[in-house]
């Protein structure tokens, strides 16, 4: 029997996770469905009881229900309770299982797929939303030299640091908010940008200065941003999320199937979609 699985979120039939488990499915041979379900606004647990109670074995989670899926998860694993957010739920018997596999996957491909090395190295990450949280426990782990978050509304990059600072002493990793204006003068290695402004045509307001030679310029948003252009006319190497969209995907169906797929092809696939 075809076991079935979604990806929940209001709006959600711009997602590619759909195609990335068909291509993992006939990759390894897994007799799996995955739809995309968009859930209203105010319907997103009672949506995905009805997914599992008929059948559904697991589901993604996007926006904007990340939170509600953590609240809903009877059982939180791995780095689901630091971020505060879950983007993987499985479904077995009556317990609902909550994992958040967006900073391995941003991880594995920073590390892994571009062969960059995070500890003790200079890290800039911007923003302060659901996404910085995710990443900021796989971040820690690897000891960077430092991690600055940026963010346009400082109390909430104040808020994130606070929330990481026991990891972070923990790592010997130096954890301190900033505006951008406060950036000036300082240089580093990698730069994430964590933000939702590449979806308007936007930046954050960078210094030009802020690439140390032969930096990482990481931005979470696919295809080309305002950000990756920045940062490219600065002699940055600047890469788009999608990496990191396939790698999430692919832990997600590392815990739903027991299975490791190859990222590299179907990353590649999906950038020439794109
Ligand atoms: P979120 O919780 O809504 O947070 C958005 C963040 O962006 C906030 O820190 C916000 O600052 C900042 N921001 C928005 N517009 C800005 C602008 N014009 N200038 C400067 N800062 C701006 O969103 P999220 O869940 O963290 O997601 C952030 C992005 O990551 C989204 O675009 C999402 O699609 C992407 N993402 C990608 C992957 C992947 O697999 N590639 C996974 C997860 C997320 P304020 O606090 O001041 O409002």
């Amino acid at each position: 029997m075809t076991d079935k699985y979604a990806v929940i979120g209001n709006p959600v039939a711009h997602s590619k996770s759909p195609y990335i488990h068909a291509e993992f499915a006939r990759q390894s041979g897994q007799d799996i469905s995955y739809v995309a379900l968009l859930a209203p606004r105010d319907g997103m647990r009672a949506t995905m009881l009805a997914f599992r109670d008929a059948g559904g074995r697991g589901m993604n989670v996007t926006l904007p229900f990340k939170h509600e899926a953590w609240t809903s998860s009877t059982i939180r694993m791995g780095d689901a309770d630091a971020a505060g957010a879950v983007n993987t739920l499985l479904f077995r018997g009556d317990d609902i299982i909550g994992h958040n596999t967006d900073g391995i996957g941003l991880l594995r491909d920073i590390r892994d797929n571009l062969g960059c090395t995070v500890g003790g190295r200079r890290v800039l990450l911007m923003g302060a939303g659901g996404a910085s949280y995710g990443v900021m426990a796989p971040l820690l782990r690897e000891k960077p030299e430092c991690i600055i978050v940026a963010n346009r509304t400082l109390d909430r990059a104040q808020a994130l640091v606070a929330h990481f600072s026991q990891e972070a002493a923990a790592m010997a990793c130096i954890l301190a908010a900033s505006s951008y204006a406060a950036l000036a003068g300082q240089q580093f290695d990698i730069v994430i940008n964590a933000t939702s402004a590449g979806l308007t045509h936007e930046m954050p307001p960078l210094h030009d200065e802020c690439f140390a030679a032969g930096a990482l310029a990481y931005d979470m948003v696919y295809g080309t941003t305002p950000f990756l252009a920045f940062a490219q006319a600065r002699g940055a190497r600047a890469v788009d999320g999608t990496g990191m969209l396939v790698e999430q995907a692919a832990e997600s169906f590392f815990i739903w199937r027991g299975v490791r797929p190859a990222t590299r092809p179907v990353i590649a696939l999906l950038k020439q979609r794109m």
